[in-house]
C-alpha cells in the first residue's frame, strides 16, 4: 500500500493511493499516520478495507509528511563508503547513530527553509525506514519483521552547524523543513529487498547523487537490530539510513544550497520529492 497525507499544513488527512493512482480519503476511518496508527494492526485494518467504497479526493493538493508526528527520528551517518571518504571520515566499524529533531518533519514538496546563519546547507537522499512494532534487543534475522514500511527522506544538513560548532550533529540536522519525508509510506510488502533500491538526487536538473542501497555499509536489518540493543524502537519511529556520495560537502569546490535551488529526490518505488530552497523566514519562496 502507498499511504499519504494530503491537505494544508496542520490539516492533512490520511489517504491511500489506489491502483489507478487516485487518492482515496481515509480520514474518519483510520487514525492519522503516527505512532500506533502505523502499527501492523493498523495497517492490516487498512488492508482489509474495500478501497472502492472510500471517497476519491479529486484535487488532493499539497502532500504532507507521510507521518504526522514521530516519536523518534533516528539517523545513521557515513553509511556508504564513498560518502564517508568524501566527508574525510574513516569507514565506521559500528553504525554512526544520531538524531534529528522531530520538529524538522515536512512535506516532500514543501520548501526547504535555510535557517538563520546558514552558510553550508546540503542535501542527502536517503532510504527512510518506518517502524511498525516495538523493537528491543532484536536480532538481525528478526529485524525486518519490525519494519512497517519505507519512504524517501532528504536528510537536509547545515554543515557549519553540524561540524564546526562542536557537540553533536543534531544541531545541523534539525531546522524546521530539514526533514522532508514521503510522498508515501510504502508498506514493507511492496519492498521485498530494501538493499536493492536505486536512489538519486538532482540539483537544478543535474544528477549529483546516484547510487543503490546495496552499497550501504550496514543494512536496514543490521541498523534496526543495532539500535534496538541500546533503546526501544517504537511504532511510528523513523530511521533514515545514510546517504551515498555526491553531497555538496564532497564537491570540489564545495557547493552548498542557495535560495532558488531545486532538489529532486528519488528512491525506486518510493516516489519523488521536489523542494525549492528559500531564504530564512521566507516560507513562500
Ligand atoms: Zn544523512
Amino acid at each position: 500500500m502507498k499511504l499519504l497525507r494530503v491537505g494544508p499544513v496542520g490539516q492533512e488527512k490520511p489517504a491511500i493511493l489506489d491502483g489507478d493512482g487516485q487518492v482515496r480519503d481515509l480520514s474518519g476511518i483510520v487514525p492519522d499516520f503516527a505512532g500506533q496508527g502505523v502499527s501492523f494492526a493498523a495497517l492490516d485494518a487498512i488492508r482489509a478495507l474495500d478501497l472502492t467504497r472510500l471517497a476519491v479526493i479529486s484535487a488532493p493538493g499539497r502532500i504532507g509528511p507521510c507521518l504526522a508526528t514521530v516519536p523518534n527520528f533516528h539517523a545513521v551517518g557515513l553509511n556508504y563508503a564513498k560518502h564517508a571518504a568524501e566527508s574525510g571520515a574513516a569507514i565506521p566499524t559500528e553504525p554512526v547513530l544520531f538524531s534529528k529533531a522531530t520538529s524538522c518533519l515536512s512535506g516532500p514538496n514543501d520548501p526547504v527553509i535555510l535557517p538563520r546563519g546558514s552558510v553550508k546547507a546540503d542535501w542527502e537522499v536517503e532510504l527512510g525506514v518506518i517502524i511498525g512494532r516495538a523493537a528491543l534487543y532484536v536480532s538481525q534475522a528478526e529485524a525486518l519483521a519490525h519494519v512497517a514500511g519505507y519512504c524517501v527522506v532528504n536528510d537536509v544538513s547545515e554543515r557549519s552547524f553540524q561540524i564546526e560548532r562542536g557537540g553533536q550533529w543534531v544541531k545541523g540536522k534539525s531546522a524546521p523543513s530539514f526533514g522532508p519525508i514521503g510522498p508515501w509510506l510504502v508498506t514493507a510488502d511492496e519492498v521485498p529487498d530494501p538493499q536493492s533500491l536505486r536512489l538519486s538526487l538532482d540539483l537544478n536538473g543535474t544528477r549529483v547523487q546516484d547510487s543503490t542501497t546495496g552499497d550501504m555499509i550496514f543494512s536496514v536489518a543490521q541498523i534496526v537490530s543495532y539500535i534496538s540493543q541500546f533503546m526501544q524502537l517504537l511504532p511510528g519511529d523513523i530511521i533514515t539510513t545514510g546517504t551515498p556520495e555526491g553531497v555538496g560537502l564532497g564537491m570540489k569546490p564545495q557547493r552548498f544550497l542557495r535560495p532558488g535551488d531545486v532538489m529532486e529526490v528519488r528512491v525506486d518505488g518510493l516516489g519523488m520529492q521536489r523542494q525549492v530552497v528559500v531564504a530564512p523566514g521566507d516560507r513562500h519562496g
